[in-house]
């Protein structure tokens, strides 16, 4: 019955993708179960996605109670759950405006536009170029990929954009030299995801902002990926002690509903207006919906965010344990939140397949980094359950 499902699924799907041989079919909490009823621990959580667990109560009576009443309109009117959840963001960010869409990727091209869009009108008519870091992620659309410092992700899809540069991440003077009269955008994860969950130093953002403010250049934090609590905080710039000027959100942003978000503070928002940007389905009543539980859920008691810190800081601990036992096999551990990368000393594919064996689901990037990004409501002992497996797998490396 599942061999013959994944035939099918391999024979109707484009294969873009390396899946594992399992058909998902129900979750809550930490837990899923595939199709045969096994059950697995998930400290993936679809790619940081379902921040509050898998179909988290609020997330799915919001869904249910916004079905019943409206699914799409379209932005020609006015959406009471789009206003509600631009509201709580703008509150509770350094930001004045929401613009919504659909994913990562669309808010990356959002954010692009409108610093292109800024610059032009309030800059000067040749700053268009945006500077971006080597190993970052901001997408598979053109400008996002563009956008992306990772080769092995561009080849094949040339001619890309023209007004992007690359510099390595939490360098600081490669920045600084990387900048000319053209520049009219600097593009950081505050943490990398996708390139291997990279860490920088403890004042680099605090120099890229000056280095912005002194060149009257702006910051854009992708936060697609360490935003709505991951790394504790709800966004990660709070805990560098900096405001970007505009922030894209997807990933957390819906508990696992697809939406994006570009954020920016008014005199920089000012410049889309009808016409110059738009979605169709971007800030549907349903995405928003599931956005309001998500994030009034987050923000409710504190107790999610703090969660996250204190299990953040426990696992990380943990992990670092681990690679004094197993110092050949491990050679980094580091990560913010429940944002944590294990970086081996071999390829990590081979035990994310022994984890899932075993019934665990992790993830790897960059090749050798294991990926950690459970939900932010997971608990010690399911820490505990993780560690002992990974200890068990590598003892017998
Ligand atoms: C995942 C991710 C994206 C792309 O999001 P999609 O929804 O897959 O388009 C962009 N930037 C960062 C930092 C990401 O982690």
């Amino acid at each position: 019955m599942d061999r013959k499902f994944i035939e099918e699924s391999n024979k109707y799907l484009m294969n873009t993708y390396n899946r594992a041989p399992i058909n998902m079919r129900k979750g809550r909490g930490l837990k899923v179960w595939d199709a045969g009823g096994r059950e697995y621990l998930d400290f993936v959580a679809g790619i940081a996605v379902n921040c509050l667990g898998h179909c988290h109560p609020k997330v799915v009576i919001a869904i249910q109670k916004q079905a019943q009443r409206l699914l799409h309109v379209s932005n020609l009117y006015h959406i009471e759950p789009q206003t509600v959840l631009a509201k709580h963001l703008v509150e509770n960010s350094f930001a004045d405006k929401a613009f919504f869409c659909n994913s990562g990727a669309e808010a990356v091209e959002g954010a692009i536009k409108l610093a292109r869009k800024y610059a032009k009108e309030h800059m000067a008519p040749e700053k268009h170029e945006i500077i971006t870091a080597y190993g970052s992620f901001h997408g598979r659309t053109f400008a996002a990929l563009t956008a992306t410092g990772q080769e092995n992700l561009q080849k094949g899809f040339e001619p890309l954009l023209p007004g992007f540069r690359h510099v390595p991440f939490n360098d600081i003077e490669a920045l600084r030299k990387a900048v000319n009269e053209r520049t009219c955008a600097i593009m950081l994860e505050p943490i990398q995801g996708e390139g291997g969950v990279k860490v920088p130093a403890e004042d680099y953002f605090k120099k890229v902002r000056e280095l912005c403010d002194s060149h009257n250049i702006l910051l854009i934090l992708d936060e697609i990926q360490t935003g709505m609590g991951r790394t504790g905080k709800l966004f990660a710039y709070e805990h560098f002690d900096i405001k970007p000027d505009i922030m894209t959100l997807a990933k957390g942003l819906g508990g696992g509903i697809a939406i994006g978000a570009v954020l920016a503070r008014d005199a920089i928002a000012s410049s889309f207006q009808p016409g110059t940007h738009g979605s169709t389905f971007g800030g549907n009543p349903l995405a928003c919906a599931a956005g309001i539980a998500t994030i009034e859920t987050l923000l409710e008691d504190g107790f999610i965010l703090e969660n996250c810190s204190r299990i953040g800081k426990y696992f990380f601990n943990k992990l670092r344990v681990l690679k004094k036992d197993f110092s050949s096999s491990i050679i980094d551990v580091r990560g913010l939140g429940l944002m944590i990368g294990l970086e081996l000393t071999m390829p990590g594919g081979p035990i994310v397949e022994a984890c899932v064996k075993r019934g665990i689901l992790i993830n790897c990037t960059s090749g050798s980094v294991l990926r950690f990004t459970p939900p932010l409501i997971v608990v010690e002992k399911e820490i505990d359950q993780l560690i002992d497996t990974l200890e068990d797998i590598l003892e017998r490396q």
